[in-house]
């Protein structure tokens, strides 16, 4: 297959989800997780959970770049924003997510601060290269795949010679989530995962290769249309029915075993590990994010502001953290859709697309509600 729509065909899914039901053990739970939120979107939009036997359940992961964001991370960027007068530049997403006394990055440019929303790093260069007299920090979030243009930029700002750009590094790393999820509570309970697809091409499919032999759970990296999660099912019921667990590549379009060198020396150049991180929902991970290397210290805005990173609980009656873990379903928030919407998001769940949240409310609540007139 070569073009889009081709793995957007229903009748092709149709014969792919009546293989998936033939060979599904109907006496057996299938607890498959995908972990990212491009494929949590795809399951959302294209219906496919319906597609599958009851035996088969979905469990979403944390694969959100902006929902694993914690409150405190985001204060951040608005105490940069509102006190040290900094323009502040990053991903749309990130305007909306709720931090500290009500406030977000949005409601901060509402009150005066100087936050635009990039669609680039390269953008955010350009704003500091066209305004000397300003300080600009980029706010930099996501996982593998949005790492190496952060890296690229560092390199360049390094290389102009420019004072008056910095970043704030959120960048978190995909295996040491699938890691806190497996050595969790809940982590006996999954089957398999689908594996991200872009984190993939970045890293490659050896990182995942801990998770078959030392924890025993397959993985199938999968594309995000919505035959590649179909396709990825049925190679994950087969491997729980035969006992299997290894690491299969459904992605293999784009996907190799090494992944992208020239991205991973890139990143390798400017970031080394950080000693923990705080995630929304799965607390402080180990080893799990990135920090600037010595030779970028300059350019690392929590060191040219001094800023001190405070933990923040989440809202009372959020439920991310536990949706993030996947043991709860978004439905199963008590203000899901109600207090908490798209428009008015309580929770960093609400916000992204990817969010398992939104990703049910825009395509999933009207089920929510024929089941209950039902
Ligand atoms: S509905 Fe809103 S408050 Fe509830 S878990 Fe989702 S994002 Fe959090």
């Amino acid at each position: 297959m070569k073009y889009m729509d081709e793995f957007r065909d229903g009748e092709l899914a149709k014969i792919v989800a009546a293989n998936i039901a033939r060979e599904a053990d109907s006496g057996h739970r299938y607890n498959l997780m995908e972990f990212c939120g491009g494929h949590t979107h795809a399951i959302s939009r294209y219906g496919l959970s319906d597609l599958l036997p009851s035996a088969v359940r979905m469990i979403h992961g944390p694969g959100c770049p902006v929902c694993v964001l914690p409150i405190g991370r985001i204060d951040l960027a608005i105490q940069l924003a509102l006190e040290h007068k900094v323009t502040l530049c990053t991903y749309g997403d990130c305007l909306r997510v709720p931090a500290s006394g009500g406030l977000s990055l949005l409601k901060a440019k509402a009150r005066g601060a100087d936050v635009r929303m990039v669609y680039s790093t390269i953008d955010a260069l350009k704003l500091a290269q066209d305004h000397p007299e300003k300080q600009v920090v980029f706010f930099a979030i996501g996982f593998e795949t949005t790492t190496p243009p952060t890296a690229a930029i560092l390199i360049q700002a390094k290389a102009l010679g420019l004072e008056n750009f910095s970043v704030i590094c959120n960048h978190v790393l995909t295996p040491a989530a699938m890691h806190a999820i497996l050595a969790g509570q809940g982590g006996e309970r999954l089957d398999g995962f689908v594996g991200p697809a872009h984190v993939s091409t970045v890293i490659g499919s050896q990182p995942y290769e801990p998770f078959a032999s030392d924890y025993g759970k397959p993985v199938v990296i999968a594309g995000f249309e919505p035959l590649d999660v179909m396709q990825a099912v049925l190679m994950l019921v087969r491997q729980v029915n035969a006992g299997r667990a290894v690491v299969e590549n459904e992605f293999t379009r784009a996907v190799t075993r090494e992944g992208n060198k020239k991205a991973q020396a890139l990143v390798n150049d400017v970031f080394e590990l950080r000693d923990a991180f705080e995630w929304r929902g799965l607390g402080t991970i180990p080893l799990s994010a990135l920090k600037m290397r010595p030779a970028f210290a300059e350019f690392d805005a929590e060191l040219r502001f001094d800023l001190q990173y405070h933990p923040v609980p989440d809202h009372k009656a959020c439920e991310c953290g536990a949706i993030l873990r996947g043991e709860k379903r978004p439905q199963e928030c008590r203000i899901f859709g109600t207090v908490c919407t798209p428009e008015n998001p309580v929770g960093s769940c609400m916000v992204s697309s990817e969010g398992a949240c939104a990703a049910h409310y825009t395509y999933g609540r009207f089920k929510d509600m024929a089941v209950v007139a039902a």
